[in-house]
């Protein structure tokens, strides 16, 4: 199918595209990457009449790195963080989820920012926002800047907090202090480069005996949007995470999920899937490396 016959307008700055926003409201769409935009416009399930075109303004293209937080532009193009050496050092979740992420061409041109905003319930970058307790920082000419942590973020399938007139500007990514902190990241797709039937995800700090310091997972696939567990991450802290520790804490988030089923997997298996890859990335950040 070919898409609808739509208008084109390439943005001179984030203030022209934000005030093209303001006088086309809900007829016009941003487009950053078109990885999953121009997909759908395919389909027609998008019918935008007009796209603004952000994907060259250099202003949501920065990457900026303090002790405690990185910030990337929402138009940095997801391969670019994934060959940034530091950020794979400092924020190696961020490189995990990424590695799940499509394929290298999507990637290429694919940014973290339409990532964030399409909010796929399976996509990667969503869970690491989350698990990271990442803040989003928003642009319109109607309301001004504001901004919004993950948490809040996340509303339903492809539902977010962001407005016809929003424009996601950059993101703030908390890096935590200390030592033995490790991550990881697990998926299950049909084939690699699909959306996740489930995945999960952690951040765990380990104290100088081992024991849990500190700890943030989630689960993405499994429900209408990627979920974070803090009250049982907060579980943990002080004990050592054992095989049996990370199998019961696993189920204990499965058995909150409300997976669908569908032609490849039933709602009882994603949920038995889903409590599996969570042990699996809990041990694997929570085992030192030899
Ligand atoms: C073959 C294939 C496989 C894929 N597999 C995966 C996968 O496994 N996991 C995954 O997560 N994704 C996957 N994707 C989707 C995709 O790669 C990302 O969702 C995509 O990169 C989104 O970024 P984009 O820049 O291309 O967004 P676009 O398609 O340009 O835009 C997506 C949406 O975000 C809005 N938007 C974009 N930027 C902004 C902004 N700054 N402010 C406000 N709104 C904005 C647009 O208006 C649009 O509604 C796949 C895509 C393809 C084609």
């Amino acid at each position: 199918m070919k898409a609808a016959a739509f208008d084109y307008i390439r943005a001179d700055n984030v203030e022209h595209a934000l005030s093209l926003l303001q006088q086309h409201g809900g007829d016009a769409k941003l487009i950053a990457g078109g990885q999953t935009l121009v997909p759908m416009m395919a389909m027609r399930l998008a019918r935008p009449e007009l796209l603004v075109d952000i994907h060259r303004l250099d202003a949501l293209r920065t990457i900026s790195l303090t002790p405690d937080t990185l910030t990337l532009g929402a138009g940095v193009r997801q391969c670019e963080v994934e060959r940034h050496a530091e950020i794979g050092q400092r924020l190696p979740l961020i490189h995990q989820a990424l590695h799940w992420v499509g394929h290298q061409q999507t990637r290429n041109r694919g940014t973290v920012g339409g990532s964030l905003v399409y909010a796929d319930p399976s996509a990667e970058l969503p869970l690491a926002a989350l698990i990271l307790g990442a803040t989003l920082h928003l642009d319109s000419a109607d309301e001004g800047p504001r901004s919004v942590d993950a948490q809040d973020f996340f509303l339903g399938p492809m539902f977010t907090a962001i407005g016809d007139t929003d424009l996601l500007h950059r993101i703030d990514w908390p890096i935590w202090q200390g030592t033995h902190i490790r991550s990881a990241f697990q998926e299950t797709a049909i084939r690699h480069g699909d959306f996740a039937m489930a995945s999960a995800a952690c951040q765990v700090q380990l104290d100088a005996q081992g024991l849990v310091a500190r700890a943030s997972f989630g689960l993405g696939g499994v429900s209408g949007t990627p979920l974070v567990f803090a009250e049982l991450a907060q579980q943990l802290v002080g004990q050592r995470l054992s095989p049996e520790l990370a199998k019961d804490v696993a189920h204990a988030a499965a058995q909150t999920c409300d997976p669908g089923s569908d032609m490849h997997a039933s709602a009882d298996y994603r949920r038995h899937l889903a409590a599996a890859l969570l042990a699996r990335v809990l041990l694997q950040a929570a085992t030192p490396k030899e």
